[in-house]
């Protein structure tokens, strides 16, 4: 059997050698310990979450390993590609803040000296290495039909055996050279398949990084390396790439962890020291109190799109998924709540083994407490820019009065406990609308909120009594504060709880009723920042004309 010459007739006009590839992308010269790690999406078009997700984990090993993170487009499965994905992807990664050393900087360009990072740019090096496995009989040719294929599974499926192509239902396994030969010069249609030489009785030992010790069987499956369309499996190409590209560790969704064995023994097969590996927990959601895949088709925040245009800063679903891969991220940030989340260390070891769990009010209160941080200015900047893109009228009003913005977003900011008003842009708008004349006067009567002692028509009075004398330039907060009490009481209300309480028939109501009477005025809301620094922004004569305007 000649399997130098059917390796020749498999793969005729092939350049180089392992070797010449061995030599060309050689080990990396790194201080110890640092790691060489990838993301590796399809470019299917859709950014989950997910991806982010692990991309992050990469991103933030190789960061604090100081090692290398590169970008590789796993595009052999050219039905699913869709146009731009490519662009798209690294513009993802660079909104979340991640900076790749390696890989595909756009549709067609990239950097690093292990390229290409497009797999369907690296044809000539799968068919090189899978000669060298036809060459060394260690891999064959399959003219196996899709149908015969099926009517195997169907008959082990029946018998109640392992479904698959080995042993003796690997019909291809040992064709003659000279007969596989013959097929392929008559035009018959083949793929490339590997002899395993695995013993499902024979159990293999591996510590995955995040998942632990675990053991499974060899695999015995002579699986397809290269399909018919000439490009490489998903298991061949990682392999080969991994390899080449010199990958330390290979961080990946948990849903390959099944397919283990068949890589491991890919490794061996081609003479290849195997990476280490860490199996990420899927992200899961809590559907009515039963855990789930987060699912592309059924969650709408499943789709990195979503936060974007729900106005999340990205630093605050990074900071989120900070807390999904290491529950310690909590601690950490009370610990240090000015440092930059890149301080954080991520520990593979300590991340969850089974789903992590993925909860819209988390995000919300990790986001709120990351806008409460962030200086005034900043937030006016985010918030301008989501606007532009995703509300045109609040770009138009916000962007005439930025100052006045600015000290909006100011207001209980610098105390001891600064608000958290927002987790995302688009609550903006339902909390500071009553800043803009525009919007307030499109409110009607029916949204008016007031204490709960106060009828419109007594709020009406209140307002009439306190227009004619409030001192608009009290000096203090505590000032104009007295003269709001001092109108109070002498319109009736109470200054003392415990009075109030013990009598109140006596009253009108609280000095706190005055100010939700001032509130509703101003604000029409019963739930607003400091009232004072409210009308300080307003200036006297739009509060004097709210005033005028809601006793009308
Ligand atoms: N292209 C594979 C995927 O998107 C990559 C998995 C890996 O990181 O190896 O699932």
């Amino acid at each position: 059997m000649s399997f130098e010459r059917l390796a020749d007739v498999l793969f005729p006009d092939l350049e180089n050698t392992p070797e010449y590839y061995l030599e060309k992308y050689p080990k990396r010269n790194m201080k110890e310990g640092a790691q060489v790690v990838r993301y590796a999406p399809s470019p299917t078009g859709f950014q989950h979450i997910g991806g982010v997700f692990a991309a992050l984990i990469n991103e933030r090993l190789a960061s604090q390993s100081e090692g290398v993170f590169f970008l590789r487009i796993e595009d052999t499965d050219q039905k699913r590609e869709v146009e731009g994905a490519i662009v798209d992807t690294i513009q993802t990664l660079k909104n979340f803040g991640m900076k790749f050393n390696e890989g595909m900087t756009g549709e067609e360009t990239e950097i690093g000296a292990y390229g290409p990072y497009r797999q369907s740019l690296r044809k000539e090096i799968y068919k090189t290495f899978a000669k060298d496995l036809v060459k060394k009989g260690l891999a064959y040719p399959c003219f196996c039909t899709a149908d015969s294929l099926n009517a195997t599974r169907e008959k082990q499926m029946a018998e109640k055996i392992t479904p698959g192509y080995y042993s003796e239902y690997a019909i291809c396994r040992n064709m003659d050279s000279e007969d596989a030969i013959k097929r392929i010069e008559k035009g018959d249609r083949y793929i490339i398949r590997i002899k395993s030489p695995g013993d499902i009785n024979t159990r293999v030992e591996f510590h995955d990084l995040i998942k632990g010790n675990i053991s499974f069987p060899e695999s015995n499956q002579d699986i397809v390396i290269i399909k018919s369309d000439g490009l490489p499996t998903y298991h061949f190409a990682h392999a080969i790439d991994d390899a080449l590209m010199r990958t330390t560790t290979v961080i990946r969704g948990e849903e390959w962890l099944s397919s283990l064995p068949i890589h491991v023994q890919l490794f061996e097969i081609l003479g290849f020291e195997a990476p280490k590996y860490a199996h990420i927990p899927t992200i899961m959601k809590n559907d009515n109190g039963s855990k789930r895949k987060l699912s592309k088709r059924k969650d709408a925040e499943a789709a990195v799109s979503y936060y974007k245009e729900a106005g999340y800063p990205m630093v605050s679903v990074t900071e989120y998924l900070l807390n999904i891969i290491n529950s310690t991220y909590e601690g950490w940030r009370a610990e240090n709540p000015t440092a930059d989340y890149h301080e954080f260390p991520v520990v593979l070891d300590k991340m969850s083994k089974s789903g992590a769990l993925f909860d819209l009010a988390k995000l919300n209160d990790v986001s709120k407490e990351v806008i409460c941080r962030m200086k005034a200015e900043k937030v006016y900047d985010y918030y301008i820019t989501w606007a532009e893109e995703f509300n045109k009228e609040m770009y138009g009003l916000v962007s005439l009065k930025e100052s006045m913005l600015k000290d909006v977003f100011n207001i209980d900011k610098e105390g001891p406990k600064p608000r958290k008003d927002f987790a995302k842009w688009d609550e903006v708008k339902e909390k500071i609308f009553y800043f803009f004349d525009e919007l307030f006067s499109k409110e009607t009567e029916d949204k008016i909120e007031l204490p709960k002692t106060l009828s419109l028509e007594n709020s009406k009075a209140v307002i009439e009594a306190y227009a004619k004398s409030f001192k608009f330039n009290a000096e203090t907060q505590e000032a104009w504060f007295d003269d709001l009490k001092a109108i109070g009481i002498e319109l009736g209300f109470c200054a003392n709880r415990k009075e109030y309480k013990a009598n109140p028939e006596n009253f009108k109501g609280m000095i706190s009723d005055v100010a939700g009477a001032v509130r509703a005025a101003l604000t029409h809301r019963a739930n607003t920042p400091d009232l004072y620094a409210i009308m300080q922004i307003m200036g006297e004569d739009k509060v004097r004309e709210r005033f005028e305007n809601y006793i009308k």
